[in-house]
């Protein structure tokens, strides 16, 4: 019977390493959103690339251009 009870402790210590180990490796909920995220895509004005907002370039008429090249070739 002392030993059952060993048992159950080991079982339970085992459970509650496994469960903090769990924990530690999967980032929060926060993180994950943010990663999931989709980015908002344009359409350069100029060829009809699509990219990401953040790496195309705003001509001047408010377009979004997929390089300096094809915002000037367009006169934006
Ligand atoms: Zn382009």
């Amino acid at each position: 019977m002392k030993y059952l009870l060993l048992l159950a402790v080991l079982v339970v210590a085992y459970l509650l390493w496994r469960n903090a180990r769990i924990a530690r490796d999967t980032p929060p909920p926060a993180e994950r959103d943010q990663a999931a995220l989709p980015q908002e895509m344009v359409r350069c004005a100029h060829c009809g690339l699509h990219l990401p907002r953040e790496d195309s370039v705003t001509g001047g008429n408010g377009l979004p251009y997929c390089s300096q090249e094809h915002r000037l070739l367009s006169g934006g």
